[in-house]
């Protein structure tokens, strides 16, 4: 399968060439060619098949031209470790609960699977040299790549990372592994974190003494293994009969995790519509009411990992439906919640059925409170385990949240970084010692 660029401009690309380079030449999002859709059989038993089993199939219609079918199946397998199970909150709200990986948050799988299937493609074309992954974080994107690559032969991640901006459990997480994860503390703020990186792929002489990658959802095998969850929280719904009027709502701030279930729709899963919900960054929902897409600077708020005033994915979703308005509304709704909506969500929620969402999971929860129609049943992404935000979920429930045992086992572990500058020279220096 080839992909293409949302540019229209860049060469057709492998899959291993979209992998191992994550962004097209003309800095356009890679596209599969084909979107294959999965059989009625399929769909008809969906509910008698286990995760990995259900991942697999969606896996071989994405991956399995281009990867062979033992390597793909252990690919899966070893990335979904862990489950991602649908929890009843209301009569007609659930909970699809992506945090049961290691750092606690549903960027788990696309990094477990990222890591998996470029150390394939290093391993069967042999590449002396190793590949080395910059990524910037604002928490937890550093977090679940530094965990999906960590010990994976022939790749050495850097995580770059703004001096007192993170919160100390996530620090935690991508400064205590060591091995082949190192945490690079930028005397700066995000965004200079993420000019770093840029500078470094577009320098010709780093380029030529380093082999060098992204792990965002901007790369394919990042954000397409994210519609696996799709597919079982159907058959699970399936399962208790209720999968007949489905509405998919889910935490949006890049737009790869709804892309990837967008993907899973093209590909035939039953879901009647979709729902992104934003915080206070709202320029997807303005999208859906005037039909402008309209960038801004992001504004900061207690569901910091959706702060994003220019999504990345929105590329894909426009050329998934070919720019076109009306299509991309009938199937997609919007909300947007600013803070102390947040905040009253997770109260009403904690008070009226026990459960303790994170302020990204509320924004989700709500949107399904405000927009189910009657007859439909609503599911919405918990992105990430709410004791992520401990200081935030405490304060606002007046609750002492337990912190789950692998995160406290991260947090025992002794904090190992490198002070950097903001100033692309030092870091080109670095790198160049390397
Ligand atoms: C990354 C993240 C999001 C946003 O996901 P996108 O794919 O960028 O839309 C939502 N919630 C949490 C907890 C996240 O870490």
């Amino acid at each position: 399968m080839l992909y293409y660029s949302t540019n229209k401009k860049a060469p057709l690309a492998t899959l291993e060439k979209a992998v191992v380079k994550g962004l097209a030449e003309d800095r356009g999002l890679y596209m599969p060619e084909r979107i294959k859709p999965l059989s009625k059989d399929f769909f008809d038993n969906i509910e008698k098949m286990s995760f990995q089993e259900i991942a697999y199939t969606v896996a071989d219609a994405f991956f399995g031209e281009d990867v062979e079918a033992d390597a793909l199946k252990k690919i899966v397998y070893d990335t979904l470790a862990f489950d991602c199970p649908v929890v009843p909150v209301t009569d007609n709200i659930y909970s699809l609960e992506l945090f049961h990986g290691p750092t606690l948050a549903f960027k788990d799988v696309g990094a477990r699977f990222m890591a998996r299937l470029l150390q394939y493609f290093l391993k069967k074309e042999g590449y002396g040299s190793q590949v080395n992954v910059l990524v910037a974080t604002s928490g937890d994107t550093g977090s679940a790549v530094a965990n999906g690559f960590l010990g994976v032969d022939g790749i050495h991640v850097y995580v770059l990372y703004p001096k007192g901006k993170v919160s100390p459990i996530q620090e935690c997480q991508f400064t205590t592994l060591g091995k082949n994860i190192t945490a690079i503390e930028v005397d700066g703020v995000f965004d200079d974190c993420q000019a770093l990186v840029k500078s470094a792929f577009m320098d010709a002489e780093l380029n030529a003494h380093m082999k060098l990658t992204s792990a965002n959802s901007i790369n394919v095998a990042r954000f397409l293994p994210q519609a696996f969850y799709y597919f079982n929280a159907y058959a699970r719904m399936k399962e208790k009969g209720l999968a007949s009027n489905l509405v998919m709502c889910v935490p949006s701030g890049n737009f790869g995790n709804i892309c990837s279930a967008l993907f899973g729709h093209q590909m035939g899963l039953p879901i009647k519509r979709f729902i992104a919900a934003n915080n206070a960054n709202d320029i997807f929902y303005n999208y859906l009411k005037t039909g402008e897409y309209n960038p801004q600077p992001s504004v900061a708020t207690l569901a910091n990992a959706m702060d994003v005033g220019d999504p990345s994915n929105f590329a894909r979703v426009y050329d998934l439906y070919k720019g076109d308005h009306k299509t991309i509304t009938a199937l997609i709704g919007g909300a947007t919640y600013k803070d102390d909506a947040i905040r009253q969500t997770m109260r009403e929620c904690y008070a009226e059925t026990g459960y303790v969402l994170d302020p990204h999971g509320a924004c989700g929860y709500q949107a399904l409170k405000d927009l189910l129609e009657p007859g439909e049943v609503g599911v919405f992404c918990e992105t990430a385990h709410p004791a992520k935000f401990k200081e935030k979920v405490d304060d606002i429930l007046s609750i002492d949240i337990n912190i789950p045992q692998r995160l406290q086992e991260f947090m025992k572990g002794t904090k190992q970084s490198i002070d950097m500058s903001k100033d692309f020279e030092d870091f080109k220096a670095y790198l160049m010692g390397q």
